[in-house]
This record gives C-alpha cells, sequence and structure tokens, in this order.
C-alpha cells in the first residue's frame, strides 16, 4: 500500500506551505458554513471551503513542480510579515512562561528579559545603565 502510494507520488509536487495554509483555511471555512447553515451565506461558505481544500489536493498531486514551486513561493513572499509577526507572538508567549519582560524605567525603553521565580532584584538596564528593583 504504503509503496503503491509512493510509486503514485512519483513525480508530484507533494504538500508546502501554501498547500497547508490551503487546508486549514478551508477546513476553517467549512467549519464556519455550520454557522450559518440553511442560509446562502452558509452554502457559499461551505462550497468555497471545500473549493480551497481541492484546490490543495490538486497542488500536492500536481505534476507541475515548477509552477507549484513559484506559487509556494509567491506565497511565503505575500506572507513573510504576517508569518514572521506569528512566530514572534509564539515565542514571546513562551518567554513569558520562563521570563518577565520589563521595560526600562530610565526613558530608553530598553525591553529586560527577567527569568522569573527570583525574588526581588535590582536590574540594570543594558542600554542606558539605569538600575531599578522589581520582583521577578
Ligand atoms: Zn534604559
Amino acid at each position: 500500500m504504503k509503496e503503491k502510494f509512493l510509486r503514485f507520488m512519483q513525480g508530484r509536487y507533494g504538500l508546502d506551505q501554501f498547500s497547508k495554509a490551503l487546508l486549514i483555511g478551508g477546513l476553517i471555512v467549512v467549519l464556519l458554513s455550520s454557522f450559518f447553515a440553511g442560509g446562502r451565506a452558509g452554502s457559499l461558505f461551505y462550497l468555497l471551503g471545500w473549493i480551497l481544500i481541492i484546490y490543495c489536493y490538486f497542488r500536492i498531486f500536481s505534476k507541475n513542480v515548477s509552477k507549484r514551486y513559484a506559487e509556494n513561493q509567491k506565497y511565503l513572499a505575500k506572507t513573510y510579515k504576517i508569518r514572521t509577526y506569528i512566530q514572534q507572538q509564539k515565542n514571546s508567549l513562551a518567554q513569558r512562561k520562563v521570563y518577565h519582560i520589563y521595560k526600562c524605567p530610565g526613558g530608553c525603553k530598553q525591553k529586560i528579559r527577567i527569568p522569573k521565580g527570583k525574588g526581588k532584584i535590582e536590574i540594570r538596564c543594558p542600554k542606558c545603565g539605569t538600575t531599578f528593583i522589581k520582583k521577578s
């Protein structure tokens, strides 16, 4: 079965970031459509969602690898800002579990990262040298 699938996939493009986004987007739209079920918006959302999902599979099984690759590059370039923003948010969320982020009160607005759970500590701003005391 696996061999058959691999043979089938030979020369085909496969999954990339753009297809993943299409699939997730499609699933979300289909899910949303159930909130408007019965109405015209509902069937429109449902249809749109499936178009995205089918387009995703079309791209995965496509044999026009260079064209699919170019599409993905375009997608990546267009979403570069939003993707780095999301990544930054994820990183800062992860950091907030382990660190406190303080802004320097000295007016330089330097953000200073302090590990949590160390009690009251004196912090020295690495940028302007202001010292302040915070509970970590
Ligand atoms: Zn400072």
